[in-house]
């Protein structure tokens, strides 16, 4: 059989088996080969890591897709400069990720612009890099869901708010809510206590959270399951929005 004959049946083949990346690198990682003498198992090799690393890539693009993120930033685009009260080596340590194989949750709190939902995004990037299932929502947005699921008589556990390793509730507190809306809060973050992470922004400190939540009970209730096994990150500081915006020395948030 001709050469050619041979690898019109690899490439009917590659695709059959859905391994696109090897059908389109084929000839001319045997033509290399040939040229430089490759092994058999170097040839070999070189293909299969391609399809995987193609693979592993469309992998990652897809879960971005789906995880609802507001944008897609990672921690290198963050300026740490620009927040020199922010404890950087406690953030980076985030990035390890052992707080979502410990099942433990995330908090950002501070003023409007100050990197909240950036820092959670790129822990939340980092995650799905890893392999780790990732969904964002915000507060508003998943209270939205949870009362749908609860109306509709569902446990709705198979939804991504419910299952995925990351779950990122941003903007905890920027609308007020109902009681009801409260008690659907409280239980889905008890349903994640020590199951699975939360990473949490907020624009309202701690002791604001009973005015949000109507009851002291619930808040407290609510505060000992997130807070148990927590990173809290308060960030005092400037927005980066307005930076160049406010002069030179920019204006402490809480002073506007
Ligand atoms: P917050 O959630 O605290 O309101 P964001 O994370 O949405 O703030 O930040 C607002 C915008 O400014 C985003 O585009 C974010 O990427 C950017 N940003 C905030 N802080 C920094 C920083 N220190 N370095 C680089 N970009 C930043
Ligand atoms: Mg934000």
């Amino acid at each position: 059989m001709s050469n050619a004959l041979v690898i019109d049946r690899i490439q009917s083949s590659l695709t059959r088996l859905r391994l696109p990346r090897m059908g389109e690198i084929l000839e001319r990682v045997i033509t290399t080969a040939e040229e430089q003498g490759k092994s058999y198992l170097s040839f070999l090799d070189e293909l299969l890591e391609e399809e995987v690393a193609c693979k592993e890539q469309r992998r990652v693009e897809t879960s971005l897709k789906i995880s609802g993120l507001p944008f897609i930033k990672s921690i290198d685009e963050f300026d740490f400069t620009f927040q020199p009260k922010l404890d950087r080596q406690k953030v980076m340590s985030l990035l390890d990720l052992t707080f979502i194989r410990e099942k433990g949750n995330v908090i950002f709190l501070g003023p409007p612009g100050v990197g909240k939902t950036h820092l959670a995004v790129s822990l939340a990037l980092k995650a799905c890099q890893a392999g780790m299932s990732i969904y964002f929502t915000t507060m508003e947005d998943l209270i939205g869901k949870l009362k749908k699921d609860h109306d509709a008589g569902r446990r709705g556990r198979g939804r991504s708010y419910h299952k995925s390793a990351l779950v990122i509730v941003d903007e905890v507190g920027y609308t007020p809510i109902g009681r009801e809306e409260c008690n659907l809060f409280f239980r889905f973050i008890a349903n994640r206590y020590e199951k699975a992470s939360t990473v949490i922004t907020s624009n309202k400190a701690f002791s604001d959270w009973t005015e949000l939540f109507h009851d002291p009970v619930i808040v407290t209730a609510f505060l000992d399951r997130l807070l148990h096994h927590s990173v809290v990150i308060n960030i005092r500081g400037n927005s980066y929005r307005l930076r160049g915006k406010v002069g030179e020395e920019g204006v402490e948030m809480s002073q506007i």
